[in-house]
């Protein structure tokens, strides 16, 4: 590693990075390449001499830029948004630059102070109750993804449960979430070791606007008792994935709390809009959850990967997670003086990710971060205002943050008296979006949730305005007309 020509290469890095923010509106937002396209321009195997950045980021332009969906174009409504900022990206690149191993608080120091004390920020910053910040007995840490923190919850609380039932009984282990709950959270059941058949995704409705329904849970709970399992775990979203849906915190973590089950807050996209003092409310009756995660990556400008995990007792964490091999013992792991982040999570290595949230905390202020996100959902205000002032378009979800689930309605596909049934409207939507992700011009995806497909519009790349809104809007309506006349002829 050579100062200078790392000084000489780091600009050039940044300058291509700028040139790319600068043109990123004019390559189509979703990649149109085929599988397999970047076997075909690649050599077959890695140089033996060097090659000069200038040529690889030549070809990164011409190869793998075809290969890129661009998620931080104005015009990408796809998903989530995972949201980059100046600030994130160089949080990266010192944390790349330093490339500290953290695992325990003496293999850097720095690197788990800071993540303790950004973690006490960002918990203080969407009202979590003092139980789940380091000054209160509780604390945070950093992961890769909800999927990890996920995992990590759950075998602390399996953990915890064995102590209690004994280890003969794991397998009388059941799990709750709702039929809309990330499918993240199946996964990390599933590596737990909890019995497959012991996962409850319990049916939500129309009628509960897809939110879970604690009495749906209560009786779940009690069916399961009956026949000698074991509550052991629950999963409540704030913001689904597919239409941001609320499941009700508070009623449900009261159920919960009869049965002393661990309840898990999965508020990955939403988590972020808590620290608007107005969307907090979202967040009453964690005081009786357990655990929290969000992901910062998603909407709070801090680059993947950033998901904030917060645990009101992280004993139950390092219980089930701790390892204290001979060559890592040291005076202060002994002492038990400080936190080791290697028993917080998975793996044993760990980046240094504080840093980027510290530098989007400190570069933006919290004032400035508020206004972002509800520019946000000022954008997705408009366009639903868009949508409905088009009367052959409909909003089939209410709307409660920057995503915006909408589709072309029945009654405007139906002729005179021809009536399409819904299998039509799912298929004429799915139709529509995609003739418009193969045009390029904007991205969006799609959900299908009660029978009814829909499309997503999610705002949230850092440089989208109101114009890329309109120019969407226009885009949908342009692509639905022609399919519109082409039926006609
Ligand atoms: N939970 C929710 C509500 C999500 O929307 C997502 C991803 O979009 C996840 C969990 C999965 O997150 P991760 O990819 O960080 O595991």
């Amino acid at each position: 590693l050579d100062p200078e020509e790392f000084r000489k290469q780091g600009h050039m890095m940044v300058d291509f990075l700028a040139d790319y923010f600068h043109n990123i509106k004019t390559y189509p937002v979703h990649s149109l390449v085929e599988p397999g396209y970047l076997k075909k321009l690649l050599p077959d195997s890695a140089p033996n001499q060097p090659e000069p950045i200038e040529k690889i980021l030549q070809d990164v332009q011409r190869d793998i830029f075809p290969g890129l969906t661009h998620w931080q174009s104005p015009n990408f409504f796809a998903y989530f948004p995972c949201i980059s900022s100046t600030a994130g990206i160089l949080g990266e690149m010192l944390t790349a630059g330093l490339n500290v191993v953290g695992f325990s608080w003496i293999a850097s120091p720095a690197a788990t102070e800071l993540e303790s004390i950004v973690m006490d920020w960002l918990g203080k910053l969407i009202n979590l109750p003092k139980t789940y910040l380091f000054s209160g007995g509780g604390g945070g840490v950093i992961q890769g993804t909800t999927c990890e923190a996920m995992l990590c919850t759950i075998v602390a609380a399996r953990d915890q449960m064995s102590d209690k039932v004994g280890r003969e009984n794991m397998d009388k282990l059941v799990v709750y979430a709702s039929d809309q709950t990330h499918f993240s959270f199946q996964k990390a059941v599933k590596i737990s070791g909890i019995k497959p058949e012991n996962f409850r995704a319990i049916p939500t409705t129309k009628a509960t606007e897809f939110a879970l329904c604690p009495e749906s849970l209560s009786a779940t709970i009690q069916e399961d008792i009956k026949v000698g399992l074991i509550p052991l775990f629950l999963c409540v979203t704030i913001g689904t994935t597919s239409t941001t849906v609320v499941d009700p915190l508070k009623p449900l973590c009261e159920i919960a709390k009869e049965y002393g089950i661990w309840v898990h807050v999965d508020a990955a996209y939403a988590g972020s809009a808590c620290i608007c003092p107005e969307f907090q409310h979202y967040l009453d009756g964690v005081e009786n959850a357990n655990s929290l995660s969000l992901n910062a990556h998603k909407w709070l400008f801090s680059t993947l990967d950033c998901c904030c995990l917060w645990v009101k007792d992280p004993s139950s964490l390092t219980k089930a997670l701790s390892t204290t091999p001979e060559c890592l013992r040291n005076k202060v792991t002994d002492s038990k003086q400080a936190i080791d982040y290697k028993d917080w999570q998975i793996a044993l290595s760990r980046r240094f990710r504080s840093l980027k949230l510290w530098l989007v905390l400190r570069s933006y202020g919290v004032a400035n971060l508020r206004n972002f996100i509800r520019s946000h959902i000022k954008m997705a205000k408009h366009f639903e205002g868009l949508v409905t002032m088009d009367e052959r378009f409909e909003i089939v979800a209410p709307r409660k943050f920057s995503m915006v689930c909408f589709r072309f309605s029945p009654l405007a596909l139906e002729k005179k008296d021809k009536f399409v049934d819904q299998d039509q409207v799912n298929k004429f939507n799915a139709k529509l979006l995609e003739s418009i992700n193969l045009s390029g011009n904007i991205h969006m995806t799609h959900a299908l949730v009660g029978g009814v497909y829909m499309i997503r519009f999610a705002i949230g790349s850092p440089m989208t305005d109101y114009q890329n809104i309109d120019m969407a809007w226009e885009v949908i309506r342009n692509h639905a007309n022609a399919m519109l006349d082409v039926k006609s002829t």
